[in-house]
């Protein structure tokens, strides 16, 4: 397959904290131009089969997806599964698992969120969240604005919902070596999601791309909504380094919210072993 196609494999629907449905997704990638699409919705596989179905009325290429929450070193990784079954049951299964907590953690975050005087936010997030098993703190920087705590989802996280923010709740969420295995188990393509956003030591994240590939991790993001140019050279260099496939991807959320739309990232740098290479044979 083509290294130069327009390749968007990072964006989220209402099935966790995006805002629109995935055939309103697929809709906006075509008309956006893009040839290769993935939703990757975090820790649900529930709108796989809607999005391929949308993607091959629109005429796109599809790739499954999914965005796996991940505790390592104390912090919270994200890991991108590109090109499994999405029938695939130990991959549900561990899907399961891995958001079974969410519940408590929000009445957790609300319940701190209260002790800085902001109430109702518990039933406020949930009326964000389209998908109940999966409510998120994206749902809980909706409400908050809303009610007018802040302006934008931004101010959000900078002022609440984070490590020594009020409404931060500390979680475990899935081993990394669980998740690469249910990924690469299922079929498909174990991908670090954008490694700038994470605040690791260099030790650390040398430790997380080791440990990574030790498991059967294949790719990283290079080019994302979530990085600088600068950032895409700094994990294009590691890319190099640990010869993992280089993806890319927007994360788009939502029109309203996100900075990178679907479809509008440069390429990735040539030399690159782009992830969709070597999941032609995965392509719906
Ligand atoms: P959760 O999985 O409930 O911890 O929610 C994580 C989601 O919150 C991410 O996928 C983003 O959509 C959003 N998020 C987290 N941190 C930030 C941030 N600093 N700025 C903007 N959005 C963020
Ligand atoms: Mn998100
Ligand atoms: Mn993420
Ligand atoms: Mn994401």
């Amino acid at each position: 397959m083509n290294s130069t196609l327009n390749a968007d494999l990072h964006c989220h629907s209402v099935v966790s904290d995006g805002t629109l449905t995935p055939e309103a997704l697929a809709a906006r990638a075509a008309a956006r131009g893009v040839d290769l699409w993935a939703l990757t919705d975090h820790d649900e596989i529930g709108g796989q089969h809607r999005a391929m179905a949308a993607a091959r009325a629109e005429g796109i290429g599809y790739l499954t997806g999914t965005e796996i929450s991940v505790t390592f070193a104390d912090q919270t990784v994200h890991i991108v599964g590109l090109g499994f079954d999405a029938d695939d049951a130990d991959l549900r299964d561990g899907l399961v698992r891995t958001r079974g907590g969410r519940g408590e953690r929000a009445r957790d975050m609300a319940a701190s969120l209260e002790r800085v005087g902001i109430c109702g936010a518990y039933e406020g997030a949930l009326r964000y969240a389209g998908n109940p098993e999966l409510i998120s703190r994206t749902h809980f920087a909706r409400y908050l604005v809303e009610s007018g705590v802040c302006r934008d989802t931004y101010e959000v996280f900078r002022r609440f919902l984070t490590e020594g923010k009020p409404g931060f709740v500390p979680h475990r969420w899935a081993r990394l070596g669980d998740a690469v295995g249910w990924i690469v188990r299922a079929g498909g393509m174990a991908v670090i999601a954008h490694p700038a956003r994470y605040g690791f030591s260099a030790n650390e994240e040398y430790a997380l791309f080791t440990e990574f590939k030790a498991h059967g991790g294949q790719g990283v993001e290079v080019v994302t909504g979530s990085h600088s140019a600068q950032e895409a050279l700094k994990y294009a260099a590691m890319a190099r380094e640990f010869s993992l496939a280089a993806s890319r991807g927007s994360d788009f959320h939502s029109p309203d919210e996100s900075h990178t739309d679907l479809g509008s990232l440069p390429p990735l740098p040539a030399d690159l072993t782009p992830v969709w290479t070597l999941l032609a044979h995965r392509v719906h």
